[in-house]
């Protein structure tokens, strides 16, 4: 089956008994057994069945498989945050004393976490790019993961998801992939050798914005060496499934980062037009990008298009497409700020992968508590805008910018 028609009826969740055509809202939080002996079985994992929402719950259960299917995975644990699910999966593997590299122009979320991690003797190491160049010199015997966003957001570099992968798994090191950019229309990295993956699937995953949440997906292709990974002793015996076992059983559950069902029936419910909005969010943003391109005054990154540095990791991996973020440089703060009031259609919002397009001036939001460096890391500059397409009629779109760039 080709991706929309796996979407919707692969992996089929319904209700065996009533027949509904979508996993129902389980809107409880416990779940009631005809005997001891049988609750016992499920606690011990010996029997199918659920016993508490934070540890499993049926509409929830019904996303991971979905998003685990779609991303060529051995399963996946949904989490109340994007960023419940990149904690989640690094305490999965981390302890005191082992160090991370990751790109410097993170989303900034991230680099926060990183910086609090601290803490806990967790030290990272930063990178401009997450390259074989640049990853390579920082290898130590403590690095213990290596962390990279598919599509950095906002400086929408892409990264060669194939040959850090090579290097990783050289080293014994697993990548971490945030594929939140990407979305799981464009590209599954699993193909392309990362061992996990994570999504904010508050943005594309969900795609109206209406839930926050995150997802992570194991790949089941990592060895996790007990002698390296002190943690995995008792799960080496699950094999493929020792990651996404140690997670379930251990740090997720304990930490209570779970997903609501009502958040994950959202999310199901949104998933089912990812590539169709995909297609019409990267339609929109190669037009609107080809437009910026000849309006006077304005400098424009896109992926998609042949000026950018990463137009051809973008064919490589995303079959031609650019994604759906675009950033523009107005010439400096006020023009852009004129620009942003000059608007009609797109929202002023910090998020992305809605349906409505939104834009927002990184500078003196998202990376207002960031040192220089860090802002040209993200490729935030004080003239920046960031545009997160949506779904409209990208002839209004066009229009609404012309007036809004002719009127600053
Ligand atoms: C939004 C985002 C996150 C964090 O997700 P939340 O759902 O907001 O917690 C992590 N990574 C990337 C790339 C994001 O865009």
């Amino acid at each position: 089956m080709k991706f929309n028609t796996e979407l919707i009826h692969g992996n089929f969740d319904g209700d065996a008994f009533l027949g509904s055509t979508n996993t129902p809202i389980f809107q409880v939080s416990a779940f009631a057994h005809e005997s001891p002996e049988k609750l016992e079985k499920v606690f011990a994992n010996k029997a199918p069945g659920f016993a508490y929402s934070r540890i499993g719950n049926p509409t929830v259960a019904a996303f991971e498989n979905k998003i685990s299917a779609l991303e060529k995975g051995i399963g996946a644990v949904a989490c109340s945050s994007g960023m419940a699910a990149v904690t989640m999966a690094l305490l999965n593997i981390l302890e005191s004393g082992d160090e991370v590299i990751a790109a410097a122009g993170l989303f900034g979320g991230t680099i926060d976490l990183f910086g609090d991690l601290k803490a806990f003797g967790i030290t990272t190491k930063f990178v401009n790019h997450v390259t074989v160049e640049e990853v390579e010199p920082l290898i130590t015997d403590n690095t213990k993961v290596i962390f990279a966003e598919l599509i950095g957001n906002p400086a929408l570099d892409i990264v060669d998801i194939e040959s850090v992968a090579e290097l990783a798994h050289k080293n014994d090191i697993p990548l971490f992939i945030d594929s939140t950019t990407a979305t799981s229309y464009l590209v599954r990295p699993i193909e392309y050798g990362a061992d996990v993956v994570i999504h904010s699937s508050s943005k594309y995953i969900n795609g109206s914005g209406n839930a926050i949440s995150g997802v992570i997906i194991d790949s089941g292709n990592f060895n996790w060496n007990p002698e390296k990974y002190h943690g995995f002793k008792e799960y080496e015996k699950l094999g493929k499934f020792a990651f996404i076992s140690k997670l379930r059983n251990g740090i997720w559950r304990n930490v209570g980062a779970c997903l609501a069902p009502m958040n994950a029936f959202l999310n199901t419910l949104g998933i089912e037009t990812l590539g169709l909005r995909t297609e019409r969010l990267c339609y929109n943003a190669l037009k609107l990008s080809e437009y910026f391109e000849t309006a006077d005054g304005i400098k424009v990154n896109y992926p998609g298009l042949e000026s950018s540095p990463y137009n051809s990791l973008a064919k490589k991996y995303f079959g031609g497409h650019g994604g759906a973020i675009i950033t523009i440089r107005a010439g400096s703060r006020e023009r852009a700020f004129k620009l942003m009031n000059n608007l009609k259609i797109p929202l002023i919002a910090t998020n992305i992968g809605d349906v409505r397009t939104l834009v927002i001036h990184p500078a003196s939001t998202i990376y207002t508590h960031s040192s220089e460096e860090q802002k040209i890391n993200a490729g935030v500059y004080d003239d920046t805008i960031r545009i997160s397409i949506g779904i409209e009629d990208v002839e209004d779109l066009i229009d609404d910018f012309k007036q809004a760039i002719e009127n600053i």
